[in-house]
Parts: C-alpha cells; sequence; structure tokens
C-alpha cells in the first residue's frame, strides 16, 4: 500500500512514520534521502541533481518526480510511506500519473489534523540541551531539577529564534495554503482519513492503526 502523511510542523507525523517503520513493515520513501543517494551513486540523474544543486537552484518537479519513480519502481517493499511529498497539487497530479503506469495508486493519506493554539502550545516553549540536544518544554516538560538536564547534567539550554508564537503563525498559514489543495484533492479521490491529532502519541497510533489495518490485510497475498 501507498501512504501518504500530511500535517503541520509539530504536528508528530513524524514519530508516526518512525513507527510504521520500526514495527509495521514500511518503507518511508523520503526525496531528501533519495536525493543524497542518487547523487552518491554518480547515476546521470544524480549528477544532473548535483549540478542544479550547485549551482545554486532548486531540483524542479520533474527531476522530483523522476526520482521518485525510479525509487518506487526498484522498491521490493509491498508497504511505502511518503511524508513531504507531494508537497503540491501539481505534484500529486504527476505522482498519479507516474503510479498508475505502474499499476499502483495511493491508498490512504492520513491528515493530522490539529488546532492552530495546541500546534502554537506545543512548539512555542520548547528548549533543548546545548550537550546533548534532549528536548524540554516550559509547561509540560520540564528538566526534574531546573536548569540541570536530566540526562547529561548540561546546564546551558537553547531555544530556537523561529520557534515564537508570530513566526509559527507565518509557517502555517504557508503551510494550509499549500494543504489544503491537497487536502481537497485527496478527499474527491475517496483516500483521504483524518487522524486528530490532539491526542496523547499512543492514541495517535491507535488511530492510525485501525484505519490502515483493513488494507494492510487486503494487500496480503
Ligand atoms: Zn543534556
Amino acid at each position: 500500500m501507498i501512504l501518504v502523511f500530511l500535517g503541520p510542523p509539530g504536528c508528530g507525523k513524524g514519530t508516526q512514520a518512525q513507527y510504521l517503520c520500526e514495527k509495521e513493515d514500511f518503507f518511508h520513501l523520503s526525496t531528501g534521502q533519495a536525493l543524497r543517494t542518487e547523487i552518491e551513486a554518480q547515476s546521470p540523474l544524480g549528477i544532473r541533481i548535483q549540478d542544479t544543486m550547485a549551482s545554486g537552484n532548486y531540483v524542479d518537479d520533474e527531476t522530483i518526480l523522476e526520482l521518485v519513480e525510479k525509487n518506487i519502481a526498484q522498491l521490493k517493499v509491498k508497504n511505502v510511506l511518503f511524508d513531504g511529498f507531494p508537497r503540491t497539487l501539481d505534484q500529486a497530479r504527476s505522482f498519479e500519473k507516474l503510479l498508475d503506469r505502474q499499476g499502483k495508486k495511493v491508498g490512504i493519506v492520513a491528515y493530522f489534523s490539529l488546532s492552530d493554539e495546541v500546534l502554537v502550545e506545543r512548539i512555542v516553549g520548547r528548549f533543548n540541551c546545548v550537550r546533548c540536544g534532549r528536548v524540554y518544554h516550559d509547561k509540560n516538560n520540564r528538566p526534574l531539577v531546573d536548569n540541570v538536564c536530566d540526562i547529561c547534567g548540561g546546564t546551558q539550554f537553547a531555544r530556537r529564534d523561529d520557534d515564537t508564537a508570530e513566526s509559527l503563525k507565518q509557517r502555517l498559514e504557508k503551510y494550509y495554503e499549500s494543504t489544503r489543495l491537497l487536502v481537497d484533492y485527496y478527499k474527491e479521490k475517496k483516500v483521504l482519513v483524518e487522524i486528530d491529532a490532539g491526542q496523547t502519541l499512543d492514541n495517535v497510533t491507535k488511530q492510525l492503526m485501525k484505519t490502515l489495518e483493513p488494507r494492510l490485510s487486503d494487500d496480503k497475498e
């Protein structure tokens, strides 16, 4: 099955992706990783990508699609997860065409929805230990002893500059602008499933698995 994750930054889909790959036999096809692999292999496609990036340009949709097509064709696994692709409506349409050529289609699009208030609350207030990187939160995840890292005993902490409510709201607006189109597109294809990402981590996983399980057994040969 081909599964696509959609959801704003901070919705926790990365954690769910990790779970599916570790426990449920999913392969996460990351376009970023695929790009790097191709460059390392110095394939004709890889060299083209390398040249594009070296000249300071973005890798265009056509190249990304070519990369995805190549990777899908080579896959030996049955369950593939995409997170962060497709990013635009154009990419989604081209993605459908290329899957069609291989007799495949997107099985489920899991849309992790979360209110802006909760998202802002989750992200604003985050800080991390400078020495070991452990992440804390002002409200719900403070170190056991104030100003001392639980893990390494470090006493220096840092905050990301762009984790402020204002810049986050801007990032979210940009995100929703492009995602709304994808959500509508996949709703129309009747593959969109909304996951309530405001629940506890365990319950999000449960809801996700409940959605996926019938499909996973369907796909068994
Ligand atoms: Zn630490």
